[in-house]
């Protein structure tokens, strides 16, 4: 298969998802198919190189490919795909491009074939570890902000509302990790303090150790920005908070709000101290600021990843 051919193949049925730990593979599926940035460059030789290993080998000892490790825009690590005559591509562009260093990516080494057999060989070690390793187990929370009836703030762009771009993200969150994450959602009915009374209790009862409600925030002006982590500051929340926050505000790129307690008869507040759980509320941008929702809709999945990736962190410590 060309190149150009194994390309358009997979970009049609490449799904983004974060892996546990180090774990490099070709995806074999014939429908869709799920993994990160480096199952992305292994599965584009693969299919170019008519699925054949042998031939798959070949070409990266005569150094046809060469993958990249390398720092994105925002400093995240990721990995990149060289292809003789044709330049570098990625999960992110999707497309041959002539020069990383122009959309802002540093090259930091090249992955040898030694260093990625190993890799792909460590996969069947790493996938029987204990599932343990991420967050111990640990159960994860996600509250979709407001509800069906009033869904909450609206974009510029799209006049899409925190409560449906959120109800996705949710699931994006959800998809790192089925069995120790679960979406709540807010039924109205009651009255606010009813409403979120109920969908912490159900957060409790369910014996989450922490909990995160999503939101964006809403302005009149087009131009505001900020990433706003909402905190109840007690010792676990704040650290939660922190540590999501970061994270949060990297994939962003926006103005650094910060981390900011929140009373519990303060606006929003009841969701951060209902619970038993150390709670937080996000609010990764201005959904009245065009740029920002298009960074945000670009970067969903690792907004999604920084939220999980932060909760880990987080658990892990506790
Ligand atoms: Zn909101």
């Amino acid at each position: 298969m060309s190149i150009q051919s194994a390309l358009a193949d997979l970009n049609a049925r490449f799904k983004y998802r974060s892996d546990r730990g180090e774990s490099w593979k070709i995806l074999k599926g014939k429908a869709s198919i799920f993994g990160d940035c480096e199952d992305y460059s292994l599965t584009l030789i693969w299919l170019a190189e008519g699925k054949s290993l042998l031939r798959f080998w070949l070409a990266l000892l005569t150094f046809k490919y060469v993958m990249f490790y390398c720092k994105t825009p925002r400093g995240v690590g990721h990995a990149v795909l060289w292809v003789r005559g044709h330049g570098w591509v990625d999960n992110i562009q999707r497309e041959f491009v002539p020069s990383l260093r122009q959309k802002g990516y540093r090259l930091r080494f090249p992955y040898l074939v030694p260093h990625m057999l190993l890799l792909m060989l460590l996969r069947p070690v790493l996938r029987f570890l204990p599932v343990s390793s991420a967050g111990a187990g640990k159960k994860i929370a996600i509250v979709v902000g407001h509800n069906a009836r009033a869904q909450g703030a609206v974009r510029s762009i799209d006049g899409m509302t925190e409560f449906k771009w959120n109800g996705h993200l949710a699931e994006l969150i959800r998809a790192h990790d089925p069995r120790n994450i679960k979406i709540f959602n807010r039924v109205p009915g009651g009255g606010y303090s009813r409403e979120i009374d109920r969908v912490y209790g159900e957060v409790d009862a369910w014996g989450a150790d922490c909990s995160i409600e999503l939101h964006f925030n809403g302005s009149v002006n087009p131009r505001s920005t900020g990433c706003l982590t909402l905190t109840s500051g007690t010792r676990g929340s704040r650290s939660l908070a922190r540590r999501v926050h970061d994270r949060v505000l990297t994939v962003m790129g926006n103005e650094d709000d910060g981390v900011r307690a929140r009373g519990r008869r303060d606006r929003g507040g009841r969701s951060l101290w209902q619970g038993r759980a150390p709670a937080i509320m996000t609010e990764p941008y201005f959904g009245s600021n065009a740029d920002f929702c298009q960074v945000a809709d670009a970067h969903k999945d690792e907004l999604a990843e920084a939220i999980y990736r932060g909760a880990v962190e987080y658990l892990e410590a506790a």
